[in-house]
C-alpha cells in the first residue's frame, strides 16, 4: 500500500472545495509552488493526494483560463523522476520499484489541515470561481481522445489493464504485476508529451501546443494521484448542479 495515499480528508464528507482549500490554492498558484521546500514536499509525496491534486487543476484552470503553465512545470519534474524510478537492474526489481514509487511524505495540503470544512478569509466570488469546474471540463473534453487510454482500470472499474501509481503499487503487493516494461512505457509516453507540453510555454516554442501534449498533463496527474475524482468532474452534467455532486469525496 502507498502509506500516505489515505489522507485525513478522504474520510470526511466533502462535496466540493472548501473556502480554505481555495484560499490555499489561490496563493499556491500565485507563486508559493516555486518555493524550494514546497517543491521538495511535492516530490516526496509524488504530488498531492487525489482530492487536492485535482482541486489544484480545477483552481488553476479556472483562475488561469486553462493556461496550465505551473502544473506543466511541476508534473514534468515529477514524471521525469517517475520514469527514472523504472531504471532497474539486478534482483528484486518489483520490490525496489515499489519502494521508489511509494509516497515518502504526506500531501502538503492535508498535512496543513486543509479539508472539506476549512474556513478561509476569501471573497465569495473567488470561492465561486475556484469551484467552477467548467474550464477543466473544457480542457478534458478537448483532449479526451488522448487521455482516455491512460485511465487506470482499477480507478475507473472499466477493466483496463492500465494502472495508476497507487494501483500499480497495490497490484505489486498482490503479486499480480508480471510485466514492468508495459508500465514503464506508459510512463515514458506520458513523459515524452508532458516535456513537450511544458516546453510549449517557452517563447521560442510557442504555437507547438498540441491536444496530445495537453492531454499528458491530465494523464500525469491521473497516473500519480488517481483518476476517480477526475472522472467524476468530467461526468458532472453541468456547472450549476455541481453542488449536489459528491465530486471531491474520495
Ligand atoms: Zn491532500
Ligand atoms: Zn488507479
Amino acid at each position: 500500500m502507498d502509506g500516505f495515499a489515505q489522507s485525513t480528508i478522504s474520510e470526511e464528507a466533502g462535496t466540493e472545495l472548501s473556502p480554505g482549500e481555495i484560499h490555499f490554492l489561490w496563493w499556491f498558484i500565485q507563486g508559493s509552488i516555486m518555493n524550494p521546500s514546497t517543491r521538495d514536499r511535492l516530490r516526496k509525496a509524488w504530488g498531492m493526494c487525489e482530492r487536492h491534486a485535482w482541486g489544484w487543476m480545477v483552481v488553476e484552470a479556472s483562475f488561469r483560463s486553462g493556461y496550465m503553465h505551473g502544473p506543466a512545470v511541476l508534473y514534468e519534474d515529477l514524471m521525469l523522476r517517475a520514469l527514472a524510478a523504472f531504471d532497474l537492474q539486478g534482483p528484486f526489481q518489483h520490490e525496489r520499484l515499489k519502494q521508489r514509487l511509494r509516497s515518502k511524505g504526506p500531501c502538503l495540503m492535508c498535512e496543513e489541515g486543509y479539508g472539506a470544512d476549512s474556513k478561509g478569509i476569501v471573497k465569495p466570488e473567488r470561492v465561486a470561481q475556484g469551484r467552477d469546474l467548467g474550464p477543466l471540463q473544457a480542457l478534458a473534453r478537448r483532449t479526451s481522445e488522448y487521455w482516455r487510454r491512460n485511465v487506470c482500470g482499477l480507478c475507473s472499474g472499466d477493466g483496463s489493464t492500465v494502472r495508476c501509481r497507487r494501483h500499480l503499487i497495490e497490484d505489486n503487493d498482490h503479486g499480480v504485476v508480471d510485466n514492468l516494461e508495459r508500465h514503464r512505457s506508459h510512463v515514458s509516453s506520458l513523459v515524452d508529451h508532458i516535456v513537450r507540453f511544458s516546453r510549449s510555454f517557452q517563447f521560442e516554442f510557442q504555437g507547438t501546443q498540441t491536444l496530445q501534449n495537453s492531454a499528458a498533463l491530465i494523464g500525469s496527474v491521473g497516473w500519480l494521484s488517481g483518476w476517480s475524482i477526475f472522472l467524476r468532474i468530467v461526468d458532472a452534467p453541468s456547472v450549476d448542479s455541481k453542488k449536489s455532486l459528491e465530486i471531491f469525496n474520495n
